[in-house]
This record gives structure tokens, C-alpha cells and sequence, in this order.
């Protein structure tokens, strides 16, 4: 007879760990079917940092949530996670002020601790910033980054300790239906029963939809990341930077290094085949980045480039989950298309994801800004920048 469980999840990144521990803890029987090893997606590549600059209530209470998790991680979860606070620094021209400044507000609001810091303040906070150019930046003292296998290894063995299951290296082929429900899932050896099935794929959250005749607006896209190795003189750590200016990121990496990308609503376009993609660094990348990080950071310029590579963010037409039941009624529901920013709310998302699958009747968060029906009602979540991976 087919093993039965009450919850199926489909992927081990940030999100089926974090939801398969919030599960287990409360007693459901959840499995975990990943087709590699954990964060075998984007949660092992992601730079992990850790922020609250949110333009939406639901996502800043959210990664003021996970914040919490992350800092108390060992009481939290049990284990490690990696967690370096660096401190936060969100920079903005003058188009985007009025942004950051309704952002901060909005997480004064939900209690984080944030502010608008004045020039002075930054050169203070990082004298290695060039910031002539500036007109406004917000600063978190919580913010940071995290290693993000560290964090997804303990997430799946505090949700083991807790009795799920993982079925490492075996690939979910098929979702098997019967009379409109949920009846259990395939593997190439196996058939295994459920009334509940989890599409958390991230970049292979369509094809993963597509098992149950649902298409669902989640590209697969390549994005790069590359590192640099600072002076020896300047190898202590440095706070995280979102330069909405320059439209890149970069923060402190362990060794000296400082890791660095872009924010590029144009990496929207980079499609490409989850299964089949070049995962190694373009050489143009390196300057593609390096140019407008030299101008916000100088000292770039006497850093050696020590390489990188490219990963996939799960990206939807507004850069937002579908936290959803796809098929009313049916048990099949998704967690997909974080969108590049995912792994900070991650913590959070567990709680939100395993309070819609027990059908919690007073859930933590309210999570219908992320129901999959929003873009046909033409109400696709919105921020406050052009650059939707703050929103
Ligand atoms: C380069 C990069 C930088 C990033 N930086 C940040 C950042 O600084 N801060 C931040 O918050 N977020 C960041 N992100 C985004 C964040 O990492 C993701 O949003 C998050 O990790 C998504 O987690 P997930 O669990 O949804 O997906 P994934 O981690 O991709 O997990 C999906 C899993 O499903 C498995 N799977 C797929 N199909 C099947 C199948 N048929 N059967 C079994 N298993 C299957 C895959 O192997 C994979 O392990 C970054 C991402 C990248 C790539």
C-alpha cells in the first residue's frame, strides 16, 4: 500500500523547510520530496541578506518576523543560521525619496527599528561610502545577511526532529487527482497518498503547477552574482547596501569579500530553463556591476575580483508570491515566485503557508495580498519603487 501522509510538499528550500517545521510541530504529518539536496535551488545560491525595507505592511511585518527567528534562531528553530548583523542601508535619489521615506515610515509603523539618517550620519556608519551624490538614506541596525544553507539544513532538521519525512534526491513526476481532489503523488519508483499537496518549487514552480493542468505566471530567470576582495586594510565587515541610485546591492562576505549584484527589474527578462541554464559568471557581469560599485564604493577599485556565478530567482509580473489554494477545493496549493527577495521572509512564510494548509481559522498573517486570482482582477501587488524587489 502507498505511504500515506497528510501533507506533501514538493521542494526543500527556504520555503518547504520552513513550512514542513511549522507543520511538524503542530503535529500534521508532512513529507518532503526534493529532487536534490536541500537549498538545491535558489536558496543555496541566494545572498541571503536580511532587511526590512518592505513597501507593504504584509511583507514588513513579515521580515520583521523572520528577523526575530533569525536572531534567536537556536531557541527558534534549533541550530544555526548564520546570522551577521551589518547593519542596513537603503540609498535613494532624488525620484525614489519620497519611497524610501513612505517605507520608513510604514516600518516605524510595525515596529522596526529604522530611520532617515542625514549625511552625516552615513559617513559615520561607513566612511568608505562615496555619498556626495545622495539626497536621502534609511538605516536598519538589524539588518544583515545569513547563510542560507546553514539556515534551510536547520529549518528540515528541526521539522525531522519534529517527525516529517524528507525523500532526498527523488524528483515529484506526477500529482495524481481523484474526483477533483488531491489523492497523492508520483516519483519514478513510488506512488505515495495525500489529501494536501505544496508546490514549493520556486523556479520550478510552473513546471511543478503545469502536474496538475494549472499554468501559473512564474519564469525561471538568471541572475548573477560576483564577489570582490577588499585591501587587507579594509576586511572588517561593512553594512549591507541597496544603492537604488546605481540599482545594485552589495554586502560584507566572509574572507574579506564584498558580494555584489544588481537590482534590475530588467533581470525579469533573463528566462531560462530551470533544468538547463549556464551557471557560470559572464565576464561582462563583472563590470556591469563593478562600474556603478566603484562609484558608490571606491574602494572596489583596488579589490580583486575573485569570480561568482549565476543562480535563478522564481520571478512573477509583480514580484510577489502566490501563497494560494491554485485549484479551490482540490488540496493543491502553492508557495512559489518569491521573486528574488524570499529567503528574508522565509521564517515568516512557514507560519503563513502552515496556518492556509490547517485552515487556521485566526492566521499570524493575512496572505490574500498574494492570492494567485490577483492579476486576472488586474490588482497585481504594487510598492513604492520601480524596483518591485523592495515592494
Ligand atoms: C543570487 C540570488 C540572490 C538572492 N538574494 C536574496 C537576498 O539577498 N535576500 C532574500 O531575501 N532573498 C534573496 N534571494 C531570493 C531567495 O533566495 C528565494 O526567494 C528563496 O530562496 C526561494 O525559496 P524557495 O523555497 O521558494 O525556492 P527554492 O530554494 O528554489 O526551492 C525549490 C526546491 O524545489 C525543488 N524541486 C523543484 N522541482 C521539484 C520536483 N519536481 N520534485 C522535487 N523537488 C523539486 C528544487 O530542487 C529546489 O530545491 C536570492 C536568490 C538568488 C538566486
Amino acid at each position: 500500500m502507498a505511504q500515506s501522509f497528510d501533507v506533501i510538499i514538493i521542494g526543500a528550500g527556504i520555503m518547504g523547510c520552513s513550512t514542513a517545521f511549522q507543520l511538524a510541530r503542530r503535529g500534521v504529518k508532512v513529507a518532503v520530496f526534493e529532487k536534490g539536496y536541500y537549498g538545491n535551488g535558489s536558496t543555496g545560491r541566494s545572498s541571503a541578506i536580511i532587511r526590512q525595507h518592505y513597501s507593504n505592511e504584509l511583507t514588513a511585518r513579515m521580515a520583521l518576523h523572520s528577523l526575530e527567528m533569525f536572531q534567536n534562531f537556536d531557541d527558534a528553530v534549533g541550530g544555526d543560521c548564520g546570522y551577521e548583523k551589518t547593519g542596513f542601508l537603503a540609498l535613494a535619489s532624488a525620484k525614489d525619496r519620497g519611497g524610501l521615506e513612505a517605507n520608513v515610515a510604514l516600518q516605524k509603523k510595525v515596529g522596526i527599528r529604522t530611520d532617515i539618517i542625514s549625511a552625516d550620519d552615513l559617513r559615520e556608519l561607513m566612511p568608505t561610502l562615496a555619498a556626495a551624490d545622495l539626497v536621502s538614506a534609511a538605516y536598519e541596525p538589524d539588518g544583515g545577511y545569513a547563510d542560507p544553507n546553514l539556515t534551510v539544513t536547520a529549518f528540515a532538521n528541526a521539522a525531522r526532529r519534529h517527525g516529517a519525512t524528507f525523500f532526498l534526491d527523488t524528483e515529484v513526476t506526477g500529482i495524481r487527482f481523484d474526483g477533483g481532489r488531491v489523492a497523492g503523488i508520483s516519483t519514478r519508483a513510488d506512488t505515495f497518498s495525500t489529501p494536501i499537496v505544496l508546490n514549493s518549487a520556486g523556479p520550478w514552480g510552473a513546471q511543478v503547477a503545469k502536474m496538475a493542468g494549472v499554468t501559473v505566471p512564474i519564469n525561471s530567470c538568471r541572475v548573477q552574482v560576483t564577489f570582490f576582495r577588499r585591501p587587507p586594510q579594509y576586511a572588517a565587515p561593512h553594512p549591507v547596501v541597496v544603492d537604488f541610485v546605481h540599482a545594485t546591492y552589495f554586502r560584507s562576505e566572509t574572507g574579506g569579500l564584498t558580494l555584489a549584484g544588481l537590482v534590475d527589474p530588467e533581470e525579469a527578462n533573463a528566462v531560462v530553463n530551470p533544468d538547463d541554464f549556464n551557471e557560470q559568471l559572464d565576464a561582462d557581469f563583472v563590470l556591469e556591476v563593478g562600474e556603478p560599485l566603484v562609484q558608490r564604493f571606491p574602494l572596489i577599485e583596488q579589490s580583486r575580483n575573485t569570480g561568482g556565478y549565476a543562480a535563478l530567482y522564481a520571478v512573477t509580473p509583480d514580484w510577489h508570491p502566490l501563497v494560494d489554494e491554485l485549484i479551490p477545493g482540490s488540496g493543491f496549493f502553492i508557495s512559489a515566485g518569491f521573486s528574488g527577495h524570499g529567503f528574508k521572509l522565509g521564517p515568516a512564510a512557514g507560519v503563513m503557508i502552515a496556518d492556509m494548509l490547517t485552515g487556521t481559522s485566526d492566521p499570524l498573517f493575512d496572505r490574500s495580498l498574494f492570492r494567485a486570482t490577483r492579476y486576472a482582477e488586474n490588482q497585481p501587488v504594487v510598492g513604492q519603487y520601480e524596483y518591485s524587489i523592495a515592494g
